[in-house]
């Protein structure tokens, strides 16, 4: 009987789940909320009870899962699969969510940060595919980042490797950062940063863009309509997608520099803009990256959208499971 991996990507609002085979084949994903009522406590319980569920719908038993891998929201202390903190879920301090969820599958389950495990994800089945020097950098409503090198993960000495979006990029009058700096690459770029950006923009403006227009006929000012936008040659648009692309091809071509990854793959919300962000972001990257890391690192858009976390989760127990039938 061929065994099966449970992928898990814990967020804020719903938690993806996904029997996955070890071949990082989708056999059946779901979704259920995030009940952060009580602190987040009833979490892992949920968990639990809707895998039984679902294996019960299946008709399938228990013994065919592995082991269960879960990206979650903050960052990881990798050694015991506790949290350190998850703003989004409740006020979670060395949250010992792998211990939990193992006393209420009774399956091995391993942890790690959500941006991380769409990394891993992407490197297994999606655009960083057969990569094993990979960066993956996430644009959502945040921006997250994960950093494979030599085909590990990095987490650093307290799980904060990889803050791509944490990377100072403006150093005067910077907007405020949820991390509580200010200009962090994460105000610029992020879906939210778009937004604010564009605000300033129409604030400045006389009023005759087509983004204008737009949002006076009632639309919703959202770094998609700013991308729309831009595709009709608004000229404002056009300008704040341009200082976007600076803010990321800058931070890109650091982060080049730092480790030349064969691949730095763009995933997020905000990527779906394709090649309208990742061209001038590119030429930005150009610019500014050292020349043997510009031959080498190839700057992509990532393929496997919102399954890039229960994929890269199933990942991340396949290679425990792996690792500790080798010991
Ligand atoms: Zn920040």
């Amino acid at each position: 009987m061929e065994k099966w991996l449970l992928g898990v990507d814990l967020g804020g609002t719903t938690t993806k789940l996904a029997f996955i085979n070890l071949y990082g084949e989708i056999i059946h994903k779901w979704e259920i909320a995030t009940d952060r009522s009580d602190n987040g406590k009833k979490i892992t319980t949920n968990i639990a009870k809707t895998i039984d569920a679902k294996l019960a719908e299946l008709d399938e038993m228990k013994s065919r899962i592995l082991g269960i891998g879960v990206g979650a929201p903050g960052p990881v202390r990798f050694e015991d699969g506790s949290l350190y903190e998850a703003i989004n879920i409740g006020n979670w301090h060395h949250y010992p969510l792998k211990d939990l969820l193992e006393v209420e599958t009774s399956l091995p389950v391993v942890i790690d940060n959500d941006a991380n495990i769409a990394a891993l994800g992407e490197m297994w089945k999606g655009a960083g595919q057969g990569a094993k020097d990979l960066v993956c950098i996430t644009l959502g409503t945040g921006v997250g980042g994960g950093v494979i090198a030599n085909g590990q993960m990095v987490h650093g000495k307290s799980g904060a490797a990889g803050e791509i979006g944490h990377i100072t990029v403006v150093t005067e009058n910077g907007a405020p950062c949820n991390c509580g700096k200010t200009g962090c690459l994460e105000t610029v770029v992020s879906a939210t940063g778009i937004v604010r950006l564009a605000q300033e923009a129409l604030t400045k403006d006389k009023g005759t863009s087509l983004l204008q227009q737009r949002v006076n006929e009632g639309q919703h000012l959202s770094s998609k309509l700013v991308f729309e936008c831009a595709i009709e040659r608004d000229g404002l648009s056009k300008s704040i997608i341009e200082k976007v692309s600076f803010y990321l091809g800058l931070a890109l071509s650091h982060i080049g520099n730092l480790l030349n990854p064969e691949k730095i793959v763009i995933g997020g919300g905000v990527s779906k803009a394709g090649d309208l962000l990742i061209n001038p972001v590119r030429e930005i990257f150009e610019k500014y990256a050292f020349k043997r890391v510009l031959k080498s690192t190839k700057i992509l858009p990532a393929t496997l959208g919102n399954d890039a976390g229960v994929i890269g989760a199933a990942w991340l127990i396949k290679s425990q499971v792996n690792q500790e039938t080798q010991n």
